[in-house]
């Protein structure tokens, strides 16, 4: 499934480089994925990359975009082939 940012996110900026789908983007006020571009990072990584490097660890799965993994491989094609 798709990751969803809580609002504990501090804005700081970390995970928007990390994300290979430029999913990340600064919200109304805190920072927030596009569900239909994130993968969990599937195709690209073994783990999510944003989860790797945000410090206060408000990155969590997104309970109203729940995905198979061969969901999520799916979507990585659409985006990148
Ligand atoms: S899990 Fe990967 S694809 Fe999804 S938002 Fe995080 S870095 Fe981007
Ligand atoms: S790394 Fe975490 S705290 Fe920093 S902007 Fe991203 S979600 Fe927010």
């Amino acid at each position: 499934m798709a990751l969803l940012i809580t609002e504990e996110c501090i804005n700081c900026d970390m995970c928007v480089a990390e994300c290979p789908n430029d999913a990340i983007s600064l919200g109304e006020t805190y920072y927030q994925i596009n569900h239909a571009r994130c993968t969990e990072c599937i195709g690209h990584y073994d783990e999510p990359s944003c989860v790797q490097v945000c410090p206060v660890d408000c990155i969590s799965p997104d309970p109203a975009h729940r995905e198979s993994q061969a969901q999520l491989a799916d979507k990585y094609a659409q985006m990148h082939y």
